[in-house]
């Protein structure tokens, strides 16, 4: 892998511009508030790029009918970490569903491959970071990734 110091805000903003045209196409809105005060990050550009794209991904197809997804990205306070969160308001994903995520080869979409999520953990592992999951079927899906920085 290639480490180097990375601006998010910038990776976020790449990532956006690549999803946005699907997005749009599927009546979905993409609200991004950009932060100013990031610290860079030592990460593989390309392959945390591919992780939130991988998220988009999800994000779009847990939404069929359109909706919305809320890019987020922050350092807590006194935290050697930064945070990106995307989240949907989606179909959710069911509580029993919850640790079969990253499981290669788990999908629930009748075209699913079930590696975006898998290749998504893997990378971000390889950066000694971590993905959190919040949904609730339904309602809607947020999956946060965690950088050290
Ligand atoms: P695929 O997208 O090919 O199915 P992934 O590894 O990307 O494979 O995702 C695995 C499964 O996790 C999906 O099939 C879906 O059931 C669930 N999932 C992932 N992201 C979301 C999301 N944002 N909303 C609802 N379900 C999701
Ligand atoms: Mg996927």
């Amino acid at each position: 892998s290639v480490l180097a110091r990375e601006c998010i805000s910038d990776l976020i903003e790449e990532t956006l511009a690549i999803v946005s045209p699907q997005a749009f196409l599927n009546n979905i809105t993409v609200i991004y508030k950009p932060v100013q005060d990031l610290p860079p990050c030592m990460i593989d550009r390309n392959q945390i790029k591919q992780v939130l794209l991988n998220l988009c991904h999800n994000a779009i197809e847990a939404m069929p009918g359109g909706g919305i997804i809320e890019v987020e990205a922050g350092c807590p306070p006194q935290n050697n970490e930064i945070f990106i969160s995307i989240k949907d308001n989606g179909c959710g994903i069911p509580s029993g569903q919850i640790k079969k995520l990253g499981v290669p080869f788990f999908s629930t979409k009748s075209t699913g491959t079930g590696l975006g999520l898998s290749i998504s953990y893997a990378i971000v592992d390889a950066h000694k970071g971590r993905i959190e999951v919040i949904s609730r079927e339904g309602a809607g899906t947020l999956f946060r990734v965690y950088l050290p920085c």
